[in-house]
C-alpha cells in the first residue's frame, strides 16, 4: 500500500496537461503517492449535474490531502466556483501562496522570498450579493437611508464586504505560527483601514491583538493595501509573511507572481484545520488548453508544498533542485519563461517536454 493518498483533481483548460507533467515528476522523484482521481468542473455537468460532484467534497475529507488543476467557472449556471465552493465546504480558510525567485525566470527581481497569506472564507468573496435593479437591493438602499447610513444610487448593484473578529484571528494566528514555524521573521498585516473602519479596521485590531502574544518572537508590521503594492514593485526583499483579507490576498498575489516571473511559476495551497488542497495560484487558461503549451511549473512547485505537507520534504527538495536546474540552463522552458527571457516563444518546448527535462534531473 502506497505510504500516502491524494485526491487528484484534473480540472479543465490546461489543468489535465499540467497535472499529468506534475505526477509524473513526483513519481519520478520517487514519492510513494496513490493518487485518487475525483475530478470537478463544468464537462462534470451532464453526467452529475453539478460541476462539484460529492464524491470529490467526500474524497478529500477521507484523505486529507488533495492537489488540483484548474477549473473554469462555468458562466450563467448558478454555481458561483468550484474553487469558492471547494474553499467553503472544507473550510480551508487559509489560502498559502509562497513567492519565491527561481534562476532563469527573467524576472524583474531574484531576491524574492516572501509568502502571502491570504483569508480564504469571506470578506467580498462571500458571494452576498444584491443584483441591481432587484426588490432585495432596492429594501437594502432604503434601509441604509433610513438607518442615516448613507445614500446608495438606486441603479447599484450591492456586494457586501463582512469580516468577523473570528475570522481575522484565526488567519492573522496561522500567519504567526506559520512564521515561527519556518523561520520567518516578520509578519505584515494589509488592510485599508483608514477608510473601512468596521471591516479592513476590526481585521486590523484583531491583527495587532494576535501580534501581542508573539511579541518578541516575530515583528509585526501593518501596510496600507496601496501603500503596499508600490512597496512590493520597488523593494520586494523587505517583506517577509503577508496576511490578508480575502480579496487584497486575491490581488496582491497576482501581482507578488509577477515580481518572480509570471502565473506560470506561482504555486499555493488552501488550507483548513482538516484539510489541504494544493493549486497554483492561475486560471484554466482556456485560449492554451490541449495544446501542450502551458507551463506547469506552478502545479508542480504547488506539489513540493504538498510534498513537506505530508512530511516528504527529502522528495521535495529533490524536485526544487531540478526545476530550478532546468529553469537555469534555459534550454527546455516554455512558451512564457522562453517568451520573457527573448522576447520571442522560438525554441521553447511543450508541457510534456519540460515535465522531461525536470525527470531527467531528478
Ligand atoms: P488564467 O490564470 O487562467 O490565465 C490568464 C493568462 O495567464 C493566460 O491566458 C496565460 O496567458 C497565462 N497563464 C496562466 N497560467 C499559465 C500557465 N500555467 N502557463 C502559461 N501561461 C499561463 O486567468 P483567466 O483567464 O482570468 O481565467 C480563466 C478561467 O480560470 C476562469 O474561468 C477563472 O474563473 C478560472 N480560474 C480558476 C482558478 C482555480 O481553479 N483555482 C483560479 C483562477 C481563475
Amino acid at each position: 500500500m502506497a505510504k500516502h493518498t491524494v485526491t487528484l483533481i484534473p480540472g479543465d483548460g490546461i489543468g489535465p496537461e499540467i497535472i499529468a507533467a506534475m505526477c509524473r515528476v513526483v513519481e519520478a522523484a520517487g514519492a510513494d503517492i496513490e493518487w485518487e482521481v475525483a475530478d470537478a468542473g463544468a464537462h462534470l455537468m451532464d453526467e452529475h449535474g453539478t460541476p462539484l460532484p460529492d464524491y470529490v467534497i467526500e474524497s478529500i475529507k477521507k484523505n486529507k490531502v488533495a492537489i488540483k488543476g484548474p477549473v473554469t467557472t462555468p458562466v450563467g449556471t448558478g454555481f458561483r466556483s468550484v474553487n469558492v465552493a471547494l474553499r467553503k465546504a472544507l473550510d480551508l480558510y487559509t489560502n498559502l501562496r509562497p513567492s519565491f525567485s527561481l534562476p532563469g525566470t527573467g524576472a524583474r527581481y531574484d531576491d524574492v522570498d516572501l509568502v502571502l497569506v491570504r483569508e480564504n472564507t469571506e470578506d467580498l468573496y462571500a458571494g452576498i450579493e444584491f443584483e441591481e435593479g432587484s426588490a432585495d437591493a432596492a429594501e437594502l438602499i432604503e434601509f441604509c437611508a433610513a438607518k442615516g447610513a448613507g445614500t446608495i444610487r438606486p441603479d447599484s448593484g450591492i456586494s457586501l464586504k463582512p469580516i468577523s473578529v473570528t475570522g481575522s484571528q484565526r488567519i492573522v494566528r496561522w500567519a504567526f505560527e506559520y512564521a515561527l514555524d519556518n523561520g520567518r521573521k516578520k509578519v505584515t498585516a494589509v488592510h485599508k483601514a483608514n477608510i473601512l473602519k468596521h471591516s479592513d479596521g476590526l481585521f486590523l485590531r484583531e491583527a495587532r491583538k494576535v501580534a501581542e502574544e508573539y511579541a518578541g518572537r516575530i515583528e509585526f508590521e501593518d501596510r496600507i493595501v496601496d501603500a503596499c503594492c508600490m512597496g512590493l514593485v520597488l523593494n520586494p526583499a523587505n517583506f517577509d509573511v503577508l496576511v490578508l483579507p480575502n480579496l487584497y490576498g486575491d490581488i496582491v498575489s497576482d501581482l507578488c507572481a509577477g515580481l518572480i516571473g509570471g502565473l506560470g511559476i506561482a504555486p499555493g495551497a488552501n488550507i483548513g484545520a482538516e484539510c489541504a488542497v494544493f493549486e497554483p495560484v492561475h486560471g484554466s487558461a482556456p485560449i492554451h488548453a490541449g495544446k501542450n503549451r502551458a507551463n506547469p511549473t506552478a502545479e508542480i512547485l504547488s506539489a513540493i508544498l504538498m510534498l513537506r505537507h505530508l512530511g516528504e520534504e527529502a522528495v521535495a527538495d529533490k524536485v526544487l533542485a531540478a526545476v530550478s536546474a532546468v529553469l537555469a540552463e534555459g534550454a527546455s522552458v516554455t512558451y512564457d519563461i522562453k517568451r520573457t527571457l527573448t522576447g520571442s516563444t522560438d525554441g521553447s518546448v511543450g508541457t510534456a517536454e519540460y515535465a522531461d527535462a525536470i525527470i531527467a534531473k531528478l
